[in-house]
């Protein structure tokens, strides 16, 4: 037990120190951003593309260091009774723009009996709408997106399914490895963070996908597994 409480210290001082890190380094990149943008005012317009460059890769850093940060805090979690389908309909219209923003159309099939479970709802909507993007990048314009939720044999299930590019047998083993990335402008923490996210509340991720048809991931909740946890 004390070396269980060692850890769980340790782990916490980790996400302390990302934290005031993550801080230190936004500080001076919000600066930069700022004065760059200045500059590129005051530039010839030959030079715009540089200096466009130049912040879209400050924004990345950007990304990269707050999708960084939420994997490693990893913290003990304030779980509350909710519902899946009021953290998607909270969700729904960011969704629905982006969908737009591309073609694209949300479908939402949400199963009607849906007992509440224990949710850190910020946590799930950051793994809705990470799984929602995913699926929207692998699809091209006209590209259909549907989130369904499923009760069935004590277990919630949220699914994400897109009839996007699909995803290449070789790789699927290496999804949700921290900086696995096929995008020229990804992370690849946001799987990885959906996938500590889905472990914190008892949950797993499957991913199914057939290459040049689309791809779908399940995320499991154990409706019994959760009801153990909250009699401890
Ligand atoms: P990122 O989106 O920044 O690349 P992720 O961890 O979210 O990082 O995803 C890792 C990789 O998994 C992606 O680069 C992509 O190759 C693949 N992937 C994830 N979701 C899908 C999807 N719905 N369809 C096809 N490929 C996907
Ligand atoms: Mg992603």
């Amino acid at each position: 037990l004390r070396n269980e409480v060692g850890r769980m210290e340790r782990l916490s001082l980790v996400g302390q120190m990302a934290a005031s890190i993550t801080h230190e380094i936004r500080n001076p990149m919000a600066v930069i951003r700022g004065f760059v943008q200045l500059i590129q005012e005051r530039s010839e317009s030959a030079q715009h593309d540089y200096f466009r460059i130049v912040m879209e890769e400050l924004d990345r850093v950007n990304m990269i260091i707050s999708d960084f940060l939420s994997l490693a805090q990893n913290r003990a979690l304030t779980m509350e009774m909710g519902s899946l389908n009021d953290i998607i309909a909270d969700m729904r219209p960011l969704l629905e723009a982006d969908a737009n923003l591309r073609g694209q159309t949300l479908l939402l099939e949400l199963c009607e009996e849906m007992p509440p479970i224990m949710v850190n709802d910020r946590e799930i909507k950051q793994l809705l709408l990470n799984l929602a993007r995913n699926g929207m990048e692998a699809m091209d314009e006209k590209g259909i997106l549907t989130i369904a939720t499923v009760f069935e044999g004590g277990a919630i299930e949220l699914r994400i399914a897109d009839v996007g590019v699909g995803i290449p047998q070789e790789k699927m083993n290496k999804l949700f490895e921290p900086f696995f990335t096929t995008k020229t402008r990804g992370t690849g923490l946001g799987l990885p963070l959906c996938l500590s996210i889905a472990e914190r509340h008892n949950g797993r991720i499957d991913a199914y996908s057939t290459e040049g048809e689309g791809t779908t991931f399940v995320v499991t909740f154990n409706v019994h597994m959760q009801e153990v946890r909250l009699a401890t």
